[in-house]
């Protein structure tokens, strides 16, 4: 019977970074994933954008876990060949009296340690964002912003882990666990039963529920859902850098963004929703967004849009992450990752690692700190192989971006 160091639960962006780091400090690790395709729930919905955690309170987990992904996800990305690129966001005071909100968010950002943060007169605006809505009254420059395929940065952590030989299993939900008397939880799965010392519960969307299961309650799932609207490449003159509103205590608002692959995206809305699977479009949400990105940048309106999806966010009751260790259990939590776990994804998974390494879990591998390129051979609008291992295209980004039909 094989027991591993650390079982992980659920395989979005952040349950595949989690392995990936755990893999490369030497712990032999598991990945179990109830879907059949890695990365399909929260993680195959989002904007894509690394954010620099301009609304993130401070002092929180949250900010803490982007700035520490920050620190490193450059150089991982570039190591492995995953598409970013640092096009910055323009946050526009769309009303006389939100001029002074940009203030309050550059000094905000200062606190944080974002010194590079500054102020653009409307004429300075204009002149870097040409096709702009001519009634813009100003804007905040935030230039560490980003943007990437978050779907192939998923896989390529996933992947990268299994090359290190970590094991991934798809349609492989976990249906209960029991902490046995041999310092080892048992994870009873519809591929038969796993054996591990330690569990990481990145369940998303289900991780209350998955908590549940080991007998912890810490936390509810409140989903919230967003919708997208999409246009071809075509436009993708139209906006230089993300153009982004000033953000509300819930939410960073729609959202007027270029892909990597060039094409425009608005969106998300952000509804409670009653339900946890991913819902369709709803056509009068398209109305709002295509009016939202057309307000935004009038010259949208020769455009007609190439396709539309949506995403839902694990979000609980609390803003802030819900990371926890149960020390004695060997159980960690990595829950309630609403609105930023693209972006903070390499600094949860550092986190983690402390964290297992704190319960006294020692490696049963040698680490490996090499980080190599992955070559994908990429199927346009549906796949990404290597090394006989093919991963399905989730994440409409990279169908849209890679697919013929985004030049529309
Ligand atoms: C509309 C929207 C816009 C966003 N925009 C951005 C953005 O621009 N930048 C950013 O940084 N973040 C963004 N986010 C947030 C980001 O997408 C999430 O924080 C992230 O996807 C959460 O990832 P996760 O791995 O925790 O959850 P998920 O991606 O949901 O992964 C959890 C996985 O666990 C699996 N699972 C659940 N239960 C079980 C079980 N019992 N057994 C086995 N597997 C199980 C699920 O099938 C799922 O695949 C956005 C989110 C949304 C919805």
């Amino acid at each position: 019977m094989e027991i591993f160091d650390v079982g992980v639960i659920g395989g979005g962006v952040i349950g595949c970074s989690v392995l990936f780091d755990l893999t490369s400090a030497g712990y032999n690790c598991v990945l179990l994933e109830k879907n059949e395709h890695l990365v399909s729930e929260s993680s195959a919905g989002n904007s894509g954008m690394l954010h620099t955690g301009y609304d993130a309170p401070l002092g929180s987990v949250e900010l803490t876990c982007i700035k520490r992904s920050l620190t490193k996800i450059v150089k991982v990305f570039e190591k492995l060949g995953v598409p970013f690129r640092q096009n910055g966001s323009t946050m526009v005071a769309w009303e006389d009296h939100q001029v002074q909100e940009l203030f309050n968010i550059q000094e905000e950002s200062k606190r944080k340690g974002y010194s590079n943060v500054h102020i653009l007169t409307a004429s300075e605006l204009f002149q870097s964002e040409p096709y702009l809505n001519r009634s813009a009254k100003g804007a905040l420059w935030i230039p560490g912003e980003m943007i990437l395929d978050p779907w192939l940065a998923s896989i390529s952590f996933a992947h990268h882990a299994r090359l290190n030989g970590a094991k991934i299993r798809t349609s492989c939900e976990v249906l209960s666990c029991k902490r046995e008397l041999f310092d080892a939880w048992s994870l009873h799965t519809t591929h038969g039963d796993i054996h591990c010392r330690v569990v990481v519960n990145c369940a998303g969307l289900q991780g209350d529920l998955v908590d549940k299961m080991a007998g912890y309650q810490d936390f509810s799932i409140a989903p919230r859902k967003g919708q997208f609207i999409v246009f071809g490449s075509k436009t993708s003159n139209l906006i230089n850098s993300s153009i982004i509103p000033i953000p509300s205590t819930t939410s960073k608002g729609i959202i007027t963004f270029k892909t990597v692959y060039d094409n425009i995206i608005t969106g998300p809305t952000a509804e409670d929703v009653p339900s946890r699977s991913i819902p369709r479009p709803e056509p009068l949400i398209r109305e709002r967004l295509m009016e939202s990105a057309c307000n935004t940048v009038p010259s949208l309106m020769d455009y007609n849009i190439i396709g539309e999806y949506t995403g839902v966010r694990p979000a609980t009751q609390y803003k802030d992450y819900q990371i926890r260790s149960h020390q004695d259990r060997k159980w960690i939590t990595v829950g309630g990752i609403r609105s930023t776990g693209v972006s903070a994804c390499l600094g949860i998974s550092s986190h983690v690692c402390d964290l297992v390494h704190d319960l006294g879990l020692d490696p049963s591998r040698g680490p490996s700190s090499h980080i190599e390129r992955i070559n994908w051979t990429i199927l346009p609008g549906k796949a990404a192989i290597h090394d006989e291992c093919v991963y399905h295209m989730t994440h409409p980004i990279a169908k849209y971006g890679t697919s013929k039909n985004s030049m529309l």
